[in-house]
């Protein structure tokens, strides 16, 4: 069943919603292609994974790191990609690119 949310991380509307490892929101696709870019998302999961195995189950993840809020909030409008195109895996070409636009991204800052 296909039911219109709104991503917790960009507000943008969603029929898919997926768990952060970085924090407890739920978040869209393309979002969690963004995470998935992110320097410290190993880290994220190693310890959510150490909180599982020490039976936290509450645990709310190392928190969202700021750069990535910002470069999600505002993906759409510096030119990634729009979601539509995160409905297919993507291709090893489109993550060479992801990962560019990421690194130059955070070379101007
Ligand atoms: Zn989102």
């Amino acid at each position: 069943m296909n039911k219109w949310n709104e991503c917790d991380r960009c507000k943008r509307s969603t029929t898919t919603t997926i768990g952060s490892w970085f924090n407890t929101q739920m978040i869209c696709e393309q979002c969690q292609i963004l995470e998935h870019e992110h320097p410290l998302i190993e880290q994220a999961k190693k310890k959510e994974r150490e909180a599982c195995l020490n039976g936290d189950y509450n645990y709310s993840g190392i928190g969202l790191p700021k750069d990535l809020e910002e470069i999600s909030r505002i993906a759409e409008d510096i030119g990634v990609p729009l979601r539509k195109r995160f409905e297919k895996p993507l291709t090893k070409e489109e993550e060479k690119d992801m990962v560019s636009f990421l690194s130059q991204y955070k070379n101007n800052r």
